[in-house]
């Protein structure tokens, strides 16, 4: 088990506990998440490290690692991927300037945006642990797809943007992925990364039922303020900051779910509409936010 004592972000000795969450995918035990009172910063208490949290993934509902639509959730998620898939397609372009161009996808599990970028023409490679994930992308979209380990042997400067759809809060060494990131980038190259935002709507309104704290796979849990703080410690710039709308239903679906509420798809489809609408006046309030980033 790790265990953070101290203020990951910014090495304070006082954070105290913030609330405890349950693992509703696989295992059902409970992990605290602490609050640093100095930068805000929420984080994971205690989790296992990376030769034993593999198991924690082991979920036939780990939709990114398993393409088949099991139930009318996965259903309609895969739908909502599609809408999503271009979204971000166009995110990329108006974000480079580039109609196309070098892209590494970090944390691709089963390669639909890697293929969606091959498909409009850009050079793409993907970073994937999942063993099985990368077999899938590799074989339907021809993507030539890393272990993470092997990011090292990626050439200097070699990509104009790298995508991180929600991965950054899974990583043991954030820090160390923020180098590679610095190393592997083309001058004047733009890093996307998209997080679950514990300072939305939906993470207050759920409380300790928020199905984006995801623990104990989500170790950081990011607000627009810490991310920034994070993102300057490791030499990077945020030139914008954009919400992820469709996040919020998926979300508090999952959170009904985890309340056991009576019929859960209903409920969180109502409340995601509110939050939705909610977020039209402040888009830091968003479920999940997409940040975009430059070296300095
Ligand atoms: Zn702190």
């Amino acid at each position: 088990m790790v265990v953070n004592s101290i203020c990951p972000l910014c090495s304070s000795p006082r954070p105290s506990r913030h609330l405890t969450s349950t693992d509703h995918l696989v295992s059902r035990e409970k992990f605290d998440l602490y609050k640093c009172p100095d930068c805000g910063f929420v984080f994971t208490y205690s989790y296992p490290d990376e030769k034993d949290i593999g198991r924690y993934y082991d979920s036939g509902e780990y939709i990114s690692h398993d393409d088949k639509a099991k139930g009318f959730l996965n259903l309609v998620y895969l739908q909502a991927r599609n809408i999503m898939l271009n979204r971000k397609r166009r995110l990329v372009k108006k974000s480079t300037g580039l109609t196309t161009g070098s892209i590494l996808d970090i944390g691709c599990g089963t390669g639909y945006f890697a293929g969606t970028m091959k498909k409009a023409g850009w050079e793409v490679k993907g970073i994937e642990p999942n063993l099985k994930a990368r077999d899938f992308a590799s074989g339907r979209f021809g993507i030539r797809i890393l272990d993470p380990e092997k990011i090292s042997e990626l050439p200097d400067a070699s990509f104009d943007c790298i995508t991180m759809w929600h991965v950054m809060e899974h990583f043991h060494k954030p820090s160390d992925y923020a180098a590679q990131i610095r190393r592997l980038l083309k001058p004047g190259g733009i890093c996307i990364a998209a997080l679950p935002n514990c300072n939305s709507h939906d993470a207050q309104h759920y409380g300790e039922e928020w199905a984006a704290w995801d623990v104990p796979r989500h170790l950081w849990h990011f607000t627009p303020d810490t991310f920034r703080v994070f993102a300057e410690k490791e030499d990077f710039a945020v030139t914008e900051i954009k919400p992820l709308p469709l996040d919020v239903f998926y979300i508090s679906v999952l959170s009904e779910k985890n309340r056991r509420s009576f019929m859960p798809f209903i409920k969180g489809m109502i409340t995601g509409t509110l939050f939705a609408f909610m977020t039209l006046s402040g888009k830091y309030r968003s479920s999940s936010l997409i940040y975009f980033l430059s070296r300095k």
